[in-house]
């Protein structure tokens, strides 16, 4: 068992230059509290302004840099002044989850004493999902083309592909997940009534790989109906399994249900280890409100706890860490300091030293 972490932390853009240093505090805390060694090499690329000295978002050996982490945290990336969104994203943070084979991600959604859910009535305890994106096919393939472009008869095509493997193995990831969860639900998002050739082919894997956990209940259900059951029955689903397009849909809308977008972590898997996995708030670079030291930073604090929960493995030191972080996040949102978005006057530090104060106090 490993027992020395190499972590590279990649600010990035906008809020993610505000918000990582303040999850860097609280998981350096942690790892002291927990006994965990950490080396943290911090890089400037991956960002709009290496872009605007260099003419590209990373360095030529970025890769040759990450390979030897066991991890990567990871601000935003995007400032559209500088470079189109499509550029700056598909320059790094996509660059990353494919040739890393990051094909996880997971995205929990959780209703908090002290933050308000825009559904009526929902408190804390009475959402708490995880979202399962696959993260590397599906709708998002870059093959299609247009043809008689300029013309009456012009056609757009864009093909969607979903490979034996790629979906196996998403679908094992959640009923595995759903094993380690009270409830052991797995509900898996579809289309199969309207997609006819990929959907059902989908909803025969899910079914296949459900035939393995008999100790796991699990569903399936159309994108749309979904959709309307997030907002008005969120209560109902545990882990909630999806393509790339419908599960990046989901993964907004799910923490959406919950208050502000500020408070929602991700994970980029690589369940296997073979590459570095990226740990990363779910909101972007935010660039309305950069420079004011407003942005929550709870998303990147508790992306740095599921980092060190992904390390151990979800055994030991990681876990207790990660559960002792998101302790000290809902004790700090009751209790305040809070930023702007959650109606505080809070400063990104006020709630990052609040949280780490809390986690060294409960010791
Ligand atoms: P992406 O880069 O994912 O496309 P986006 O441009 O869609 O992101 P964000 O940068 O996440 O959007 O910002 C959306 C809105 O949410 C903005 O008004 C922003 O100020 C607000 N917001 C985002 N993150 C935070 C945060 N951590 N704290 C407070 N407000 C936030
Ligand atoms: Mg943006």
């Amino acid at each position: 068992m490993k027992t020395h972490y190499k972590i590279a932390v990649l600010p990035g853009d906008g809020i993610g230059k505000e918000v990582i240093p303040e999850g860097l505090r609280v998981v350096k805390a942690a790892a002291q509290r927990f006994g965990i060694a950490l080396e943290l090499v911090e890089f400037d690329w991956a960002s709009c302004d290496y872009y605007a000295q260099t003419g590209s978002m990373m360095p030529d050996n970025w890769k040759e840099l990450l390979l030897p982490m066991d991890a990567i945290y990871f601000g935003a990336v995007g400032w559209p002044a500088i470079v189109a969104d499509h550029i700056s994203l598909w320059g790094s943070l996509l660059k990353f989850r494919r040739e890393f084979d990051q094909y996880i991600n997971l995205r929990p959604a959780q209703t908090f004493a002290g933050v308000r859910s825009p559904l009526a009535g929902r408190t804390a305890g009475d959402i708490d999902m995880l979202i399962v994106r696959e993260n590397t096919e599906g709708e998002y393939s870059s093959v299609g083309g247009i043809m008689y472009e300029g013309t009456e008869n012009e056609v757009v095509m864009q093909q969607s592909i979903f490979s034996r493997r790629g979906t196996e193995r998403v679908m094992k990831f959640a009923f595995e997940l759903a094993k380690t969860r009270a409830r052991k639900h797995v509900t898996v998002a579809t289309k199969s009534n309207g997609i006819s050739i990929s959907m059902p082919w989908w909803d025969a894997r899910a079914s296949e790989v459900a035939s393995a956990y008999p100790d796991i209940s699990w569903d399936k259900q159309h994108i749309d109906i979904l959709c309307a059951r997030f907002v008005l029955s969120p209560e109902r689903f545990d882990v909630v399994v999806a393509s790339n397009l419908f599960g990046d849909i989901l993964s907004d809308l799910g923490p959406a249900c919950t208050g502000t977008i500020g408070l929602a972590p991700s994970a980029n898997l690589n369940p296997e280890r073979r590459f570095p996995s990226l740990f990363e708030p779910v909101h972007g670079s935010a660039p309305d409100i950069y420079g004011k030291n407003i942005a929550n930073p709870v998303a990147a604090i508790w992306s740095g706890a599921m980092m060190l929960d992904f390390l151990t493995n979800s055994k030991g030191a990681g876990h207790e860490a990660h559960d002792a972080i998101l302790a000290a996040i809902k004790a700090v949102l009751i209790s305040g300091p809070h930023t702007p978005d959650l109606g505080g006057k809070a400063s990104t530090t006020d709630v990052g030293k609040a949280i780490a104060e809390r986690l060294l106090a409960s010791n």
